[in-house]
């Protein structure tokens, strides 16, 4: 299996773009998809008890279902060569990587997909998401998950990587946007929300800045991230 790759959807059970695309890809030796948070999909829930994607690398002897079933992920995720895990968001983000453990090995994962949008988010806790401790993995999200022009890219992005797998020979470095997640902004009623948008540069009480994921928060308006390049990535 390590030349394989693992593909999982629904590690937030009410974010079912991935799914969704996924029932459309015709199945091949490269790629395994499997459904991560199946008792909260079913009941179209973010999660029941515990965020999955939190509380990562879980736990094998627990008797909470989602603690466990994480453990069971990341163990079968150490014997995938590559891991996408593919989530969605009310915000109009469009489709964009997030890196959540930053190693030059997932950096460049991250080049090699048909993306072109690059977030470089490695929260430095002892728990965490799923593909922090997978062998080489990242998330993939998309948004707004219901819009029919995201749905059609995200089919085009897996049939590519399903049909071709991963192929690191036509990596173009230039055509690729980076970013780094630093901060979140707490806006007052003040805040022209509408004024805000997904990786457009802002200036805001004087602090310039790309949001991300706006909208998507009840207790914060949106997550703060610079723009950088592939230099300073290397120095991360
Ligand atoms: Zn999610």
């Amino acid at each position: 299996m390590k030349n394989k790759i693992l593909i999982i959807t629904q590690t937030h059970g009410n974010e079912i773009i991935g799914t969704e695309i996924m029932n459309k890809i015709r199945p091949n030796k490269r790629f395994r998809w499997i459904i991560v948070n199946k008792e909260a999909s079913t009941k179209n829930k973010r999660f029941i008890k515990f965020d999955m994607n939190r509380i990562a690398p879980g736990n094998e002897g627990s008797k909470n279902y989602e603690q466990k079933r994480v453990a069971e992920i990341v163990s079968l995720a150490k014997k995938y060569k590559y891991t996408i895990d593919i989530h969605g968001t009310s915000a109009s983000s469009g489709i964009f990587t997030i890196v959540t453990n930053p190693t030059m090995q997932n950096i460049l994962f991250a080049f090699s997909l048909p993306i072109k949008n690059i977030v470089i988010w490695g929260r430095k806790k002892t728990k965490g998401p799923i593909t922090r401790f997978a062998s080489c993995g990242l998330e993939v999200e998309c948004g707004p998950q219901t819009s029919q022009k995201v749905k059609n890219k995200l089919r085009s992005i897996l049939k590519d990587i399903t049909g071709q797998g991963i192929n690191y020979n036509q990596v173009n470095f230039e055509e690729k946007n980076i970013y780094k997640v630093y901060g979140k902004l707490l806006a007052n009623k003040k805040t022209k929300k509408n004024t805000l948008k997904d990786f457009r540069k802002t200036m805001f009480n004087k602090e310039t800045f790309y949001p991300l994921l706006c909208g998507q928060y009840k207790d914060f308006t949106c997550y703060k991230m610079d723009k950088i390049n592939f230099v300073d990535l290397l120095s991360y």
